[in-house]
């Protein structure tokens, strides 16, 4: 996929390593009620649906035949080794992709790494503590933090005769989980310059393959797409549900 932009270089290393955060909410005050679900789908009536969510941007893929077997392990290959050598293709295509919208991704545009209405991700910082960040320098964090893992070759072996560690599918996991959130980002805030650049099929491929791998080898946690009244109704997460409903994919 050269043709989709250049390699983007991290700029800085990140303060921190993603770990174990959780997306901050915007819950209400304790001593106050959630909206009931009236309000919810109220407030979800006013909000107009996202482009990627409309047809026909969400049928819009270049693969229509069946995810299922782009992600079976191949005979002989080992299962920690396949999950690792996706993960890198998964990162270096979002990596693409994000090399294309990242002029438009800006502090002032993005102030928050943000995927829907009330849904911000927080960094944890080194002390342990929830920090907001703007997007791109989110972003950025996971990108270095998660380069800095391929090239480990502890992390991710490459010569013949090394093993994955045993913590590797946890490891795998959390680089998920960041993927996901910068997918959501992308989704959430840039998909009408993809629009724009006539790249929905591709984007769409790709994560729609990026979800059906991580249901199939277990990395995939949707529920961080949650928003704040515990819904799973809107943003990447419903784009998700659509797809499951339209038999494009099984997650
Ligand atoms: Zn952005």
């Amino acid at each position: 996929m050269s043709f989709l932009g250049r390699l983007r270089a991290p700029r800085r290393s990140p303060a921190t390593t993603p770990t174990s955060e959780t997306p901050s909410q915007h819950l209400p005050p304790s001593n106050s009620f959630p909206p009931s679900r009236q309000q919810q789908q109220q407030q979800h009536q006013r909000e107009p649906l996202p482009l990627y969510l409309s047809q026909p941007f969400i049928r819009s893929t270049i693969v229509t035949g069946n995810y299922k077997t782009l992600v079976t392990l191949p005979k002989y290959v080992d299962p920690n080794e396949w999950v690792g050598v996706n993960i890198h293709d998964f990162f270096n295509n979002l990596n693409h992709f994000y090399g294309i919208i990242i002029e438009y991704d800006t502090v002032e545009a993005c102030p928050t790494m943000s995927a829907g209405v009330g849904l911000d991700f927080t960094w944890i910082d080194t002390n342990k503590r929830q920090v907001r960040l703007p997007a791109p320098t989110y972003i950025d964090y996971v990108f270095t933090w998660v380069q800095g893992l391929l090239d480990d070759e502890n992390t991710f072996p490459t010569k013949t005769g090394r093993e994955y560690p045993p913590t590797f599918p946890t490891t795998a996991k959390h680089i998920y989980k960041q993927l996901l959130r910068v997918f959501a980002h992308i989704y959430h805030a840039h998909f009408a310059l993809i629009l724009h650049l006539s790249l929905e099929a591709h984007w769409n491929a790709l994560f729609a393959h990026f979800l059906a791998f991580g249901k199939e080898y277990d990395l995939l946690d949707l529920r961080d797409l949650r928003t704040p009244g515990g819904g799973m109704n809107g943003g990447v997460a419903e784009l998700a549900e659509r797809w499951r409903e339209m038999r494009i994919l099984d997650v």
